[in-house]
């Protein structure tokens, strides 16, 4: 079958499912669902390698719905389950089954940490057919014996990459043992590794492979760049940067939930409209927070990796990487979140000398030289807040520079972060470490104080 020309309706799904789909305005199937589906509706085990983007979460839904028909769950004991390794994607993937199940009466529930735990209890108690959980939430539900996993004979593990660096394995393991051993187990990940594969040995039976790439390559519809800055004046050129880019919609990413705090006071007290999102808040707010920007009614939104893995935040115009990840490749799932479906997007890295060695890290992994940035003069002079200065003329245009020779990196250094980023991450919805924020030294202008 010629995956272009493929239709919905090609793919074996009821009619009920067809109608939902066309509510949804989709005309016809992704790549990932078009080669996934008729493989998952034929029972098999499906590994699909395929990133947040490229429509993997309707190519495991979908076809779950069309076998889930044939039968109703009973109390305690639903049929699929569905694990994630965060809050808002298991909410996401509720909000997408919900859509495409609602002429068939199926039903879900999400049980995830930072929600009541009673609640929960009381939807399982009535029966569900599909769960959609976080590893941690799940245990604690079973472990007090308000599930029973017998009747589960799909098990859906998205983000398995994901579940590894967070150190959810050992967790999927105990969950994996309590479900029937003839089942029908898919796998989604967004890279591929030796580990990946050991996982998919233990837990998957002779599967189907599916590789997909991102429906836009970001080489083409991204344009990249940085900014060499300084401890002391990178919460000016955030600034600076926000207000050369006003109106777009803005994603900015920290490595550190304080800092995520942080930056996100900042706006606020510079009246921009933004939200945060990190895993030590609680979760009603997670959800407002992104509703809040998903929704237009904030315009900024500043988190961690592991809060906004995942997360389906359509028409991001400009990633703003306040540090660079420590991880390379965390850079190429956070530039992703912009230039998407074949829009053009921005992504701008702050680079402290210190954090020189991340950016080379990621010019090395992308194999491409990020060119420079340059504030204009006025915006780089720092004003101490307490300082009475006049206000400046608005700020002048930034210039792209071919790639320049590095700034002196002979600074003394701060420490090198603690090997965060392999730290194997136990509790649900884990975040990044907390190590100390760097000087926060707030040196604005008048002009951005509004003083
Ligand atoms: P996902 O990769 O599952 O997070 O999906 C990314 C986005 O694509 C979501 O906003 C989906 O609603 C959307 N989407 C999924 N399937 C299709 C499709 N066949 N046509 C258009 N959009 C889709």
């Amino acid at each position: 079958m010629n995956e272009e020309t493929v239709l919905f309706s090609d793919l074996g799904l009821s009619e009920v499912i067809l109608k939902a789909l066309n509510d949804t305005g989709y005309t016809k199937p992704t790549p990932i669902q078009a080669q996934a589906i008729p493989h998952v509706l034929m029972m098999r085990d499906v590994i699909g390698i395929a990133q947040t983007g490229t429509g993997k979460t309707a190519s495991f839904t979908l076809p779950m719905i069309e076998i889930l028909q044939n039968g109703r769950s009973k109390a305690r004991m639903p049929r699929a389950l569905v694990l994630s390794p965060t809050r808002e994607l298991s909410a996401q993937i509720q909000e997408n089954f919900v859509r495409y199940a609602k002429y068939t009466g199926l039903t879900s529930a999400l049980l995830v940490g930072g929600s009541d735990m009673q609640e929960q209890s009381a939807k399982l108690e009535r029966g569900v057919d599909v769960l959609i959980a976080t590893p941690g939430r799940l245990l604690d539900h079973f472990g007090r014996g308000a599930l029973l996993m017998t009747a589960v004979n799909i098990l859906v593990i998205d983000e398995a990459d994901r579940m590894l660096d967070m150190g959810f394995i050992p967790d999927i393991e105990k969950i994996v043992g309590m479900l029937p051993p003839m089942r029908q187990t898919l796998m989604f990940t967004a890279t591929m590794s030796s580990s990946i594969e050991k996982i998919a040995s233990k837990f998957l039976s002779n599967p189907k492979q599916i590789t997909v790439s991102r429906p836009s390559s970001t080489a083409t519809t991204v344009t990249q760049e940085v900014v060499h800055t300084s401890d002391r004046g990178k919460n000016h050129d955030l600034l600076a940067l926000l207000k050369q880019h006003a109106g777009l919609s803005t994603l900015i990413f920290c490595n550190r939930k304080t800092d995520v705090d942080k930056v996100h006071r900042i706006l606020h007290q510079q009246k921009l409209a933004s939200v945060a999102i990190h895993g030590d808040m609680v979760q009603s707010k997670r959800y407002e927070n992104l509703n809040a920007f998903k929704s237009g009614t904030a315009q900024i939104i500043v988190c961690s990796d592991v809060a906004a893995r995942g997360l389906d935040i359509p028409d991001v115009a400009l990633v703003v990487n306040y540090d660079m990840p420590f991880n390379a490749e965390d850079y190429v799932h956070r530039i992703g979140r912009t230039g998407r479906a074949g829009k053009s997007g921005k992504t701008i890295a702050l680079i402290t000398p210190e954090q020189d060695k991340y950016l080379q890290a990621v010019e090395k992994l992308i194999e491409q030289k990020l060119p420079v940035l340059t504030l204009g003069a006025q915006e780089k002079k720092a004003v101490p807040p307490q300082a009475s200065a006049p206000v400046p003329a608005p700020a002048p245009a930034a210039k792209t520079q071919p790639a320049a020779p590095k700034p002196d990196t002979k600074r003394p250094e701060s420490q090198p972060p603690k090997q965060q980023d392999k730290r194997p991450r136990k509790q649900d919805d884990a975040d990044d470490g907390d190590n100390d924020a760097k000087g926060f030294g707030l040196d604005l202008p008048a002009f951005m104080s509004g003083r």
